[in-house]
């Protein structure tokens, strides 16, 4: 649009230079009048807080409308709190279908091979929203950043797994903060917002973690069911068949996986097997995070 502006400005002045001095005049005004209503709807169109949320959450963009309502906040679903027991997802109405599943991978950006925007590419294709969990230490070199912003760019989430993977039960208060603070740092200067979701690695959390979390207002969550990282299933047809028909899958069940080429290669058809199931893979934007009170 301010492209478009730019070329009506250009094509009245250049048009105003041949018009006799009264017109020249009556020609501004239009122009002035004509580039309002264009700076107007350039506005509305494509300003970010169009597609925000009240709270700076953007809004979610895949097609919920069959399955979801929205509250007023433009929020649907919840997620447990408690990631000792799980991290499933609940409806916050009743009239929302609670056989969703949420979708997500950890580990991102890989060294030296990350799919996580060949996945992110066919899930955007199937209409899938998910949650991308990154290390901060494939941030730290430009490849890595590209790809964090451009899957962020297409309207995934990005989470924040920890800068070096560790094993948070083993650290101080302070190792831990660095630890989650550093890579949320991170993620905020390539895409302009904090992450809000956060999972330990290895699953494993303490007491502090919980608190870090609460202190940086981001939801810390554990997972369900994940197979892509075991050695039986590091293959995509062994992995498709399990994670289609595991005990672990049930409505609001969160789903780990990782940005490996097994996935890859087994995600869309995952997509197709999970639908004709009757799940729908639930978009993450629609889920709301807990209120995060800071004692005052
Ligand atoms: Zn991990």
């Amino acid at each position: 649009m301010k492209f478009s502006a730019l070329i009506l400005l250009l094509f009245c002045l250049s048009a105003c230079q041949k018009a006799p001095l009264n017109e020249e005049t009556e020609s501004k005004k239009v122009q002035l009048d004509e580039l309002e209503i264009l700076e107007s709807t350039y506005d509305e169109d494509s300003t970010k807080e169009s597609s925000l949320k009240k709270d700076g959450t953007r809004q979610a963009w895949t097609d919920y409308s069959n399955y979801a309502e929205v509250d007023e906040d433009g929020y649907a679903y919840y997620m447990q709190e408690n990631p000792d027991i799980s991290s499933e997802i609940f409806p916050l109405y009743d009239s929302s279908d609670h056989k969703v599943l949420l979708f997500t991978f950890d580990d991102a950006p890989q060294r030296p091979n990350s799919y996580a925007l060949e996945i992110a590419q066919q899930l955007k294709a199937k209409d899938v929203n998910a949650i991308f969990l990154v290390n901060g230490m494939f941030l730290t070199e430009e490849k890595g950043r590209k790809i964090t912003k451009q899957i962020y760019d297409m309207g995934f989430e990005i989470g924040n797994h920890t800068q070096h993977h560790p094993n948070l039960k083993e650290m101080t208060y302070d190792q831990q903060y660095q630890e989650i603070k550093q890579t949320s740092d991170l993620v905020e200067e390539i895409t302009g917002e904090k992450p809000r979701w956060f999972r330990p690695p290895f699953g494993l959390f303490n007491m502090d973690t919980y608190q870090i979390c609460q202190e940086l207002e981001m939801q810390l969550m554990t997972w369900n069911f994940g197979y892509d990282w075991m050695d039986e299933y590091l293959e995509s047809e062994a992995l498709l068949e399990v994670s289609l028909n595991n005990d672990y899958l049930r409505a609001g069940a969160n789903i780990l996986m990782h940005d490996r080429p097994w996935t890859n290669g087994a995600i869309s058809r995952m997509v197709d097997g999970y639908r004709e199931q009757g799940y729908h893979i639930v978009d993450p934007l629609l889920i709301r995070k807990p209120n995060f009170e800071k004692e005052s």
